[in-house]
This record gives C-alpha cells, structure tokens and sequence, in this order.
C-alpha cells in the first residue's frame, strides 16, 4: 500500500526521498514523511496531505546523505501528523508498510516501558524493535522483533546511535534494495529508484538488509552475510513519466497498443500457435479451473471464465481472494488455480495462492510485476508484460490480463483438439485486428470526451448487460466510480427488475453492453423497462448489432465498436469506457491518477 524510500550516499538525501516519494505516491497518499541524520541526529518532517505539502515544509539542500521516507494509506488511525511516518520512540526511528497483526497485545506489554503517541500499529514495532536493540546488537535485535512481531510488513530503520546505517527488513509486503557507485537505496518499488539504477536485490522474508556509506550488506535468518541475484528491470524510465500527457490513466490507456504488441512479440511473435504452445504451460490435464483475483483482477477472472468455458471447454469458476482465503476448500488434483495480480502483492491473492498450496493444488501466477510474491510461489507464472502502471485505476494491466486470459483459452482449446492449428493461427493473427481497432478508439477521443459532457452532473449511473457483457460492466462501472465518485452499479441486464430498479428516476444514466447478438434483444428489452421509468440509456455494441437491432432511436447515444473475433472482443469493448470514466472523472475536477481511499498495490488484508 504505502510507499518506502531510503537513500544513503554522497547526494543530498532530501532530495532522493522526495522525488522517490513522488514517485511512490500512487501506493498511499494520505500523509508522508522522512527522516534525516543532521549532525547525528535524527530529525522528523511530517506532513498531511500529498507529498507536495510535505516538499513545501522542506529545504532539500540541507546537507544529509542519509535517510528514509513514507507515503502512508492508513490502516490503523486516521491520517494527521502525529500518525503518519516515520515514528520514533526511544532511540529508534522506522517507516513501516503493512499492518501489525499483534499489535495490541505487544503496545500492553510495552506500555510501561514506552509512551506511544500514536494510534497506529507501527509506533509498536517501532518499540518493539527499540526494547531489542537496547542490550542485543541491532542484528540480533531486529531478528528477535521479527520473531515477535506478526502480521506484514516492511520496515526501514534508523537508530538514534547508528545515525549512518539504515537497516530493512520484511514479511509479506514488498521490499528491494539497491546499490550502485557507493550508494544504496531501499525502497518499496522500482519507480521510486529508477532514476539512479535499474538494478536492485528482492529481500526475502527473515533477511536483514544493512546499507551505510561502506556499501549493503545482506544477511539472512541465521544472520550470516548472504550474496543474492541481482535483478535488472526490463522497462525504461518512461514508464515512470507522463510523457506529456496530462495524466498517467489516459498515458496508460494509450499504453494498450504498446502492451498488445509486447504480448504477442513474446509469446508468439509470428502469430503462431508452436510458438504459444513452447512458451505457456499446458492446461489440458485439469478439469476445472478456479480463477482467483480482486477489484479488477476478479473482473478479468470472469471474462476469462466466459473464454475458457465456451472456447475450451474447460468449467471455470471464479472467487474474489478476500472470500476464497476463509471458504472450506475441496482440494481437487484436476483442478488448476489460477491467481491474478497486477503488483503479485496483492494481500488476499498471496494468501490464497499459499492456501492452495498447502492443499496440494496446481497454481498458475497472471502477473505483471517481474519476480513478485505470486511470481515467485506459484507453480507457473505468465507475465502480463503490461509495463509499469502507475495509475491507481488499472486500465493497461486490466487489458493485459484478458489478453493472456484468451491466449490460454486458444492454447487450451489447441491442446484439447477442440481447434485445429489452422484454426489457432487464424485465431492469433486476430490480434492484428484488434491492435488496429484500438488504435481507432484511441484517435477518436473526442468522441468520448463529448459523451462523458452529457453525463458528468449525474450522481448515479447503472451499467447492465448479459454474459459476458456482464463482466465488461462490473469492470466499466469500477471505473467509473473509482475515478469520478459518481455512484455506480452494474448488474446483469435480466436481475435489475428483482430489486435494483427502484433506484432508477427521470434522467439516470443506464448504459447498456451489448456485443453477443444472441442475446442483444433480451438487453434491449431491459434497458427499454429502464427508459419507461425515466432512464437515459446509453448504448455500446458491434456495429452488426447496431445495424440489425437498434434502429429504433431509444438511447441519447451510442458507441459503435467494430465486430472482431470474440476472444478478443471484450478488449475493444472497455477501451471507450476507459476512456469515457477518465474524461467524466476529468470533468468533475478529480485527481484522477490518485482517487481518495485508494491505494495502488493492495498488500493488507
Ligand atoms: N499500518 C500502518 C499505518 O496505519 C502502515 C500503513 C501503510 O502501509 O501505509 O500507519
């Protein structure tokens, strides 16, 4: 969730931290901090707000070259000063992500011997790692606090009596370390460094990191000097900058061509099923398919439970993570579990992951970010190749989810015999025409921003569809509301009637997805018993639907996408309504790439 940055070196620290926690601030956003040795002291700048309240209280050339920073989304107390990070208590002073399960129990234990100030679970660890170091060296110190303490986290740490040292440790949130020509960063993503390094260590659970002016040091549980594989980041600086645009979404959304491109020059760089086959694991010896995800990760999961029901023939099952963690599991040999994660940190989704491990169960990894958790423990991964997203609202990764979603629907339904190789390749050159109907999208603009004018004062808006449009409007509705606050729900175009209905008054906004023609008259149907209620309806569908069914001038507009290979559909179908949640949110004034209550990288339960 929040963001860590730490530096030590030869440049003016102040410095690094900010810009490392700018770059951070799409992970938390509520408050910030740092703290810097000056003169072998410890000194504490905090602030409320964006990072940018806290730059105003700074001057970044103090002379410090060491330090550590915090962008914070609350867990435990309400964002203000006093709770924000870092904390310090007694001679310690950390920055902490994640959430200390225990905490109560220990602040009662600790409570005579430390006067907390905060409301928050980390000023605990802060002391429980503070009552250590007194009479253990701060090694042995920070190994007996990681023994004590449960829950998540990843923490930096400064000792009032070690001013030149930052030490790092971690237990089920994300932490890397980097070192390059006498300096050393951590910090809790790539972005936050990429402007010095693109190289940098993952730290594993019960490691300590050691950085200080001599260099980094890495020990492990038993606290003996370990060496680790270095990993290089494969993107560029780019994927950390605007590039002109005036927001990252809409950078991002333009990003899709990019990511459909780098999808297919990975995997099957001649549109060819051989090369599909060499570079995904073969699916075809489980029965059933269990998708697990969260927000949009889950919305993928559903329009991939459509693909590999009806073009594989495999019977899918899809579960929020959240649920799936405390549900009675059936462990089922022939059943492959597949988790989806833009960040393979998502809290939830690393939990089931390891539950479905413990009960023997294949899983299968659909992640974007190199070398994460979910990367990491599951049995096999695929990589979204999406790029960084820095976006809170996923837009590119979200895509690139589906897209993997349909290769292994093509590669399933190849390995089962369901479709010849002929019928794979055609399959696959598809994608050509998607790549080519998104570029269309993406110069029509205009179009959406227009649309989003018509209805950007309303304060509720309904997205209703069947199949797998149905799964297309949970994804457009998230979008919508996420970004521009405006109330929204999306429901199957048949269940409004049982309930949901009675919300609908003169002028509310229903949209209605429409791109399966078998179905097309019954969502029509449905959005007509809305317009007799007072509705406005808005349509998007294939152009065939369009021509053959719509003609009748019921809605105040229409977006027409054209008809391409199924599998691939559903991809042209979100783009405009990523775009039309962007440009509504954008008209209502919103801070798009950091909407309130959000974080980007979701590592709390
Ligand atoms: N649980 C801590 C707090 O509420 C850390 C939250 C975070 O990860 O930003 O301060």
């Amino acid at each position: 969730m929040c963001g860590i940055i730490g530096y030590v070196g030869n440049k003016k620290c102040l410095e690094v931290l900010i810009n490392g926690l700018k770059s951070l601030e799409y992970r938390g956003y509520d408050s910030s901090g740092i703290a810097y040795n000056q003169n072998n002291k410890i000194k504490i700048i905090k602030s409320t707000g964006k990072v940018q309240e806290l730059e105003n209280k700074i001057d970044k050339n103090i002379l410090s070259d060491i330090g550590i920073g915090h962008t914070r989304w609350a867990t435990h107390g309400i964002p203000s000063v006093i709770n924000a990070h870092p904390h310090h208590i007694g001679k310690t002073t950390i920055v902490h992500n994640g959430i200390i399960e225990n905490y109560i129990e220990l602040k009662k234990e600790l409570e005579k011997k430390y006067h907390f100030q905060s409301e928050t679970d980390t000023e605990v660890a802060a002391a429980i790692i503070d009552y250590y170091a007194q009479n253990n060296n701060k090694l042995e110190a920070l190994k007996k606090a990681m023994k004590k303490i449960t829950g998540s986290y990843a923490i930096g740490i400064i000792f009032d009596d070690e001013p030149e040292t930052i030490y790092a440790i971690r237990k089920d949130s994300p932490m890397i370390i980097a070192n390059k020509d006498n300096e050393s960063f951590i910090a809790s993503d790539i972005a936050a460094i990429l402007e010095y390094t693109n190289e940098y260590y993952l730290l594993d659970e019960g490691e300590i990191a050691k950085l200080s002016k001599n260099g980094l040091t890495i020990y492990n549980n038993d606290l003996q000097e370990i060496k680790k594989k270095i990993n290089i980041y494969q993107g560029n600086i780019n994927d950390a900058m605007k590039n002109g645009y005036e927001h990252f979404m809409l950078k991002e959304i333009h990003d899709e061509i990019n990511v459909y491109e780098n999808i297919v020059k990975s995997y099957c760089p001649n549109y060819n099923i051989d090369d599909l086959i060499k570079n995904f694991p073969n699916f075809s010896q489980y029965e059933k398919i269990k998708i697990i995800g969260c927000g949009s990760a889950y919305h993928a999961g559903m329009v991939g439970k459509y693909l590999l029901e009806n073009y594989a023939n495999m019977e899918t099952s899809v579960e929020m993570a959240s649920e799936y963690r405390y549900e009675k599991i059936f462990p089922n040999k022939k059943e492959l579990i597949i988790l989806i994660s833009q960040s393979g940190e998502t809290a939830d989704t690393l939990e089931a992951l390891r539950i479905a491990k413990k009960n023997n169960l294949d899983t299968l990894g659909i992640v974007n970010v190199n070398s994460s958790s979910i990367a990491r423990e599951s049995d096999n991964v695929i990589y979204c190749l999406a790029g960084c997203e820095i976006a809170v609202a996923t837009t590119k990764a979200y895509l690139a989810q589906v897209l993997i979603l349909s290769l292994i629907a093509i590669v399933s339904s190849y390995n089962k015999k369901i479709i010849n190789k002929d019928q794979a390749n055609s399959y696959l050159l598809d994608i050509k025409k998607l790549i080519n109907n998104t570029k269309e999208i993406l110069d029509n603009e205009k179009y959406y921003q227009n649309l989003a004018h018509k209805i950007y004062q309303n304060n509720i808006t309904f997205f209703i569809g069947r199949g797998i449009d149905y799964s297309l409007c949970m994804e457009a509705s998230l979008k919508m509301k996420e970004i521009s606050y405006i109330h929204s729900e999306a429901y199957p175009a048949g269940e409004l009637k049982h309930g949901t209905i009675s919300l609908i008054e003169e002028n509310t906004p229903v949209f209605g997805i429409i791109t399966e023609e078998e179905i097309a008259l019954k969502t029509i149907s449905n959005l007509k018993e809305t317009k007799a209620r007072g509705s406005k309806i808005y349509i998007i569908t294939t152009e065939k639907i369009y021509q053959k069914y719509l003609n009748d001038n019921f809605y105040e507009d229409v977006i027409i996408i054209k008809e391409i290979n199924p599998l691939f559909q559903s991809l042209i179908t979100i783009t405009p309504l990523q775009l039309l949640a962007y440009y509504v949110a954008k008209l209502r004034g919103e801070d798009i790439d950091k909407p309130r209550n959000l974080a980007k990288s979701v590592t709390v339960e």
